[in-house]
């Protein structure tokens, strides 16, 4: 009863962080992190429930009250070994994770007060064994003489590539770009997620024994087919969906205007954010627009504030309620002083007789009815047409299927959007030795349903290769 009380009383521990005012003009990341001390505080808070719900609202089902317990007796490796066995990312994912809506959104706490705070936890097991564990790589079993083509080195493609290369096959991941990593390297910025963490993640698999081959871009430099001629038993396509989405309004082509996906991968990946160490030219708007309200608008509106802008304004259509980024993305852009800018519908981009962006026509709008999507649609207020001035307008509406690879092989099925048809069990596509997962099956969602997909497709693969299943 005591130990009870004494819990009660420890409230949940923040985490520090850089200042607003000097964070906005820098790229390192935001959270400090928790001292082993705070750790071990916070994970007193968990009360150990024998039925954790918090387990339940994790979709790759971690042990939380497990490695929780862990933290709070010091056992930091303890602690790590546990996340391990049902996450392989776990320093990503205690960043990156909307646990206000999964673990945290359902601890037993959150009913009367303040969760546990899981993805902080997470962080800090993940990040204390980087900087003081020993590096020791788990065992892996005797080689099956089985070869596995991972395409895609996201998220959903490093879980399978690490689960098959333990379990003893020969795993090659073939990716696009010049660096593995998928959104972790190319979408999400630095001050959210250190890219230093993503290749030390690659590092571990390479040291594993998996090869990663850069500039690969399969169905175009050589198609699924060529694969198996190769020697390749099996195939698991983790492409994701990076292909942008614009507003189709007139006015697009206006110089000024760009997708969100090619603004963050300048900035991200090309490190423009470095220049002049790093000479690659991103357009730094003074007075910038970032259309949508995900995660990827937050991204994009902290980045420009970062590079120079005056004024960063976010202008979705819908109401604050039912902004999709995640909580704390939202909560930091304000704190940095981007504006929101809701039930706000821009119809046409405005511009001079250069051709560059000067502004744009907007609607106010109000919410009707729920959409098919569940939440209520907005509907433009009649004669509420007014001009909003600006210089960039980046465009965050979404994403859909990359065709490349999917157009190139005529004997795999997709569906209406372009996505690859899996079994959801098993990620099996209707193309025999081949599997897929992560956002180009189920179009943009978030990094733990990816690896999730990963971890149930490498156990399928696995069982494929070893008894034909
Ligand atoms: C800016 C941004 C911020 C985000 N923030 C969050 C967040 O905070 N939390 C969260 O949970 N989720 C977030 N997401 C979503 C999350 O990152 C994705 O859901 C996740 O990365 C999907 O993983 P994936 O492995 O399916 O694909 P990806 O991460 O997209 O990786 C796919 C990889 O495949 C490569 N590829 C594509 N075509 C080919 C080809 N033909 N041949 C070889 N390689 C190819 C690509 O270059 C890429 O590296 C964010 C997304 C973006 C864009
Ligand atoms: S629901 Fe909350 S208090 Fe209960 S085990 Fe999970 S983290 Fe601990």
């Amino acid at each position: 009863m005591a130990e009870k009380s004494k819990k009660k009383d420890i409230l949940r521990q923040p985490m520090p962080e850089q200042e607003p005012d000097v964070r906005r003009r820098n790229f390192d990341e935001v959270p400090v992190g928790y001292t082993p001390e705070t750790a071990m505080l916070e994970a007193q808070r968990c009360i150990q429930c024998k039925k954790p719900s918090c387990v339940e609202g994790c979709p790759v089902s971690v042990d939380i009250p497990g490695f929780i317990k862990l933290i709070k007796d010091g056992d930091f490796t303890g602690a790590i070994r546990n996340l391990w066995s049902r996450n392989a990312l776990p320093a990503v994912c205690g960043r990156v994770c909307p646990q206000e809506i999964q673990c945290e959104g359902v601890c037993i706490l959150a009913k009367k007060g303040d969760p546990v705070a899981i993805g902080n936890l997470e962080r800090f097991a993940a990040d204390y064994e980087r900087a003081h564990g020993t590096g020791e790589l788990p065992p892996r079993q005797k080689p099956t003489g089985k070869k596995v083509a991972v395409v895609g080195s996201g998220p959903s493609g490093l879980t399978v590539a690490g689960d098959l290369i333990v379990k003893g096959h020969d795993v090659t991941i073939l990716e696009a770009f010049h660096k593995p990593g998928g959104v972790l390297v190319y979408g999400i910025p630095e001050f959210r997620l250190p890219k230093e963490i993503v290749a030390q993640e690659v590092n571990f698999l390479e040291r594993l024994g998996a090869r990663v081959e850069c500039n690969a871009v399969v169905g175009r430099t050589v198609s699924l087919d060529e694969l198996f001629e190769e020697g390749h038993d099996a195939i698991y396509i983790g492409v994701g969906a990076g292909l942008p989405r614009f507003m189709n309004i007139p006015g697009e082509n206006l110089i000024g205007i760009l997708s969100a996906n090619e603004y963050l991968t300048r900035a991200n990946l090309m490190k423009a954010y470095k220049f002049p160490e790093y000479d690659t030219p991103i357009p730094k708007g003074k007075d910038v627009v970032v259309l949508g309200a995900g995660n990827v608008a937050m991204d994009s509106a902290r980045t420009a504030m970062r590079l120079g802008a005056d004024r960063v304004r976010v202008v979705y259509r819908r109401s604050r309620e039912e902004m999709p980024a995640r909580a704390a993305e939202i909560h930091h852009a304000e704190e940095e002083g981007i504006e929101m800018f809701l039930l706000t519908n821009p119809v046409e981009y405005l511009g001079n007789e250069k051709g560059r962006l000067t502004g744009m026509k907007c609607l106010k709008m109000e919410l009707g009815e729920p959409d098919e999507s569940g939440r209520r649609r907005p509907v433009p207020i009649e004669g509420s047409e007014f001009d909003m001035d600006c210089d960039l307008v980046i465009v965050a509406v979404g994403s859909g299927a990359n065709p490349l690879l999917t157009q190139s092989t005529d004997d795999m099925q997709l569906n209406n959007w372009g996505y690859i048809e899996a079994d959801p069990e098993t990620g099996k596509t209707t193309k025999k030795g081949v599997w897929a997962g992560g956002d180009i099956v189920t179009g943009a969602a978030t990094v733990i349903l990816a690896m999730g997909a990963g971890r149930k497709a490498a156990d399928s693969i696995h069982d494929y290769l070893m008894w034909g299943w």
